[in-house]
């Protein structure tokens, strides 16, 4: 009995002491909780419970009738099971659920016995996740590797913009807006060429944390900026000051690499639910329309108008430099659906300039389909996506009186099987395009006069 004791317990401190690969098999002998414990100290990362999405399916649905709708309204609050990708609101609409395991045989059961067309658009969300997973930088990366065939962290992030105001420190000046929920600097640039007396483009992205294409956009456009050769882009980058935000909820930016990759709000804690969605908290028709009070809710609009840490910085900081930066131009940065939207969310009434901001958007969307060919939608946010209130471009715009107000779904389209999981591949024609349009939304507004 002895002779085969020793060998198992030699086999287990091997198993213990080797870290990392050996982990969970080293766990699996565990039965008591100060031996597992041992496990966690070989390796504290292991330990952590990230989010997993195997045999989750994603689902498009058409709503044929009033029937559909009220059903998969009811659906919607009863089953925690089903992520929806917007709510049910019309027939005739279409809709992307996210359905996990546990649920796949009551759901596909159901869309049959109700008649409900459909679509399977991935049958394993995890495998994707795993993929875009690969196709992170390393935290290390210096600054000067810094690129847009990979996805950084916002440690990465960071560091590079820091670098840039280090390496250019006449024109970049790195700008905190303060601290987030979880204590994480919100941090910045502000881009002026020396051009006297020229309005300012405030770019706000990341507000919505799985969107990892926004923040990877907007660090691309500074990246143009600064860099570009080409003269048109040269002019246009010298007829503004820039104020970009690349990651302006960087607790949930974090938390997407670490914890759950479809994470969308900030993490302030509410009873048994954590998030607020911050592009429904904004002080202005706050919680009117298309936006949820249940903290468990992925469009939670927090428990007070501008509630949030995070809101408040954005605000506080616009509130005192709009003026004197002239900012006149706001843009968001989000995915996904493809997308180029205006004010208002919360009411189909037209906003005074709407008829600049609809032909503005349409020839930037215009711009985008000459270069690639995608086809971008551009209307009121209202009339193109769904109705929706306490956004930031709606309180820019009807509060600030920010006059060109735009707000992006970059890539890919509505019906998209991968959501918000965008290959890296795609980061550079994204934001190449994108930053296209962006060019052409500015150019159109100055022969408009609006920075005059
Ligand atoms: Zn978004």
């Amino acid at each position: 009995m002895l002779s085969g004791w020793i060998p198992l317990q030699l086999l287990l401190l091997v198993l213990l002491a080797s870290g990392r690969v050996l982990q969970s098999e080293a766990a699996s002998f565990c039965t008591k909780a100060d031996q597992c414990a041992v496990g966690e100290e070989v390796n504290p990362a292991a330990s952590v419970a990230q989010a997993r999405y195997d045999h989750t399916r994603i689902y498009l649905v058409q709503l044929a009738s009033e029937e559909h709708v009220r059903f998969f309204q009811a659906l919607e609050l009863a089953s925690d099971s089903c992520s929806f990708m917007g709510h049910a609101r019309v027939p005739g609409q279409k809709l992307t659920i996210m359905v996990t395991g546990s649920k796949v045989a009551d759901f596909d059961d159901l869309v049959h016995s109700y008649n409900v067309t459909h679509r399977v658009l991935n049958y394993n969300f995890q495998a994707l996740i795993d993929a875009n997973y690969l196709e992170v930088a390393p935290e290390t990366t210096p600054a000067d590797q810094f690129d847009w065939k990979r996805y950084h962290p916002l440690e990465s992030i960071y560091n590079w913009l820091e670098n840039l105001a280090k390496q250019h420190p006449s024109v970049v000046t790195l700008v905190d807006l303060g601290s987030s929920t979880q204590g994480l600097p919100i941090k910045g640039v502000r881009l002026a060429f020396g051009r006297e007396n020229v309005p300012s483009v405030f770019v706000e992205s990341g507000i919505h944390a799985r969107e990892w294409i926004a923040p990877a956009t907007a660090t691309y456009i500074i990246d143009q900026l600064l860099n570009s050769k080409d003269p048109e882009i040269r002019e246009v980058a010298r007829s503004q000051n820039w104020l970009i935000f690349p990651t302006v909820n960087p607790d949930g930016y974090r938390y997407t690499f670490v914890g759950d990759r479809m994470w969308r709000k900030n993490r302030a804690l509410f009873g048994i639910c954590r998030g607020v969605d911050l592009n429904r908290n904004f002080p202005f028709h706050w919680n009117v329309t298309g936006a949820s009070g249940d903290p468990c809710r992925y469009d939670y609009s927090g428990p007070s108008a501008g509630s949030e840490v995070e809101t408040q910085r954005i605000v506080q900081y616009l509130e005192q430099h709009s003026q004197a930066e002239k900012i006149k131009t706001f843009i968001s940065l989000h995915s996904y659906s493809q997308m180029i939207m205006f004010p208002y969310g919360h009411t189909p009434d037209r906003v005074e300039n709407y008829q600049d901001l609809k032909e503005i958007g349409q020839l930037a969307a215009q711009r985008i389909k000459d270069i690639s060919g995608r086809i971008y939608k551009s209307g009121s946010i209202y009339e193109t996506i769904y109705p929706s209130s306490g956004g930031s471009k709606d309180w820019a715009h009807g509060h600030l009186k920010i006059p060109i107000t735009f707000s992006y779904e970059l890539r890919g389209p509505s019906d998209s099987e991968d959501l918000f999981i965008l290959s890296a591949r795609e980061i550079e024609p994204t934001a190449s395009e994108a930053f296209a349009s962006l060019q052409t939304i500015v150019q159109e507004a100055g022969k408009r006069g609006y920075y005059n």
